[in-house]
């Protein structure tokens, strides 16, 4: 697999990853994926067709069958189901809190795996997720962990949750956010972990700026730009 021309950005929810992806991919003139994405229009997939209980083999077989595509929109790769661009329908906390529970079923990532490796052939691509260096593109030239305090990771939701009036409690979202961190460290397939060779960046001290030029400058060393 031609994964070199890669950077892969794995890391817990709330950690900035997409926002962060995205800057560096524009900055590079590179795509950009967001894998999340993928396993959150399963999730709304489920939702819409009354599946949400759905078992693993169940899930997998309508993740295998999904008419998903991407298109190259700038430098994004947008997500579409059967021609519909899914936008904010995919950021519900229903759809987020579904997301969480289907990304561990393991016929759902197989399911998966081929799409998003597809994307990678053409390379010059930022993608973030939580298995991207460590399952998905394990040739990627480029890796880094993006990891922050789940205090701080929360507080972040919090506030982006309170601009858009939304009325939740923080511990609630505290909570939330750690019953995800669980699910995605101690499930069978793919469980998020570090790459041994991933350059790990805690956030928690820093601003967007600072993640932003560490993930900028050590890009340029590696790739020679
Ligand atoms: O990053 P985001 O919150 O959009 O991801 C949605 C869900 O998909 C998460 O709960 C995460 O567990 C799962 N996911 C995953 N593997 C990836 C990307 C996301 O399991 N590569």
């Amino acid at each position: 697999m031609s994964s070199q021309n890669i950077v892969t950005i794995d890391g817990p929810g709330g950690a900035g990853k997409s926002t962060l992806a995205k800057l560096l991919a524009g900055k590079l003139g590179w795509a950009f994926l967001d894998t999340g994405a993928i396993y959150r229009t399963v999730a709304l997939v489920l939702i819409e067709r009354g599946l949400t209980e759905a078992s693993d083999e169940e899930a997998g077989r309508i993740a295998d069958q999904l008419d998903l595509s991407f298109r190259l929109e700038g430098h994004e790769q947008r997500l579409y189901l059967a021609g519909r661009n899914l936008g904010v329908a995919i950021r519900t906390p229903e759809v987020t809190k579904l997301a969480s529970r289907i990304s561990s079923l393991p016929a759902v990532r197989t399911a998966l795996l081929s799409a998003q490796r597809r994307l990678g052939e053409r390379g010059q691509l930022v993608t973030e997720g939580r298995d991207m260096g460590t399952v998905v593109f394990p040739g990627a030239k480029l890796k880094f962990f993006l990891d922050a305090d789940p205090e701080i990771r929360a507080k972040r939701r919090f506030d982006e949750l309170k601009a858009k009036s939304a009325q939740v409690p923080f511990c609630e979202v505290l909570a939330e956010l750690k019953a995800r961190d669980q699910r995605d460290q101690n499930r069978t397939t793919a469980p998020l972990t570090r790459a041994p060779e991933a350059v790990v960046i805690d956030s928690s001290q820093l601003s967007q700026t600072e993640v932003f030029d560490l993930l900028y400058e050590k890009t340029k060393e590696v790739f020679n730009l």
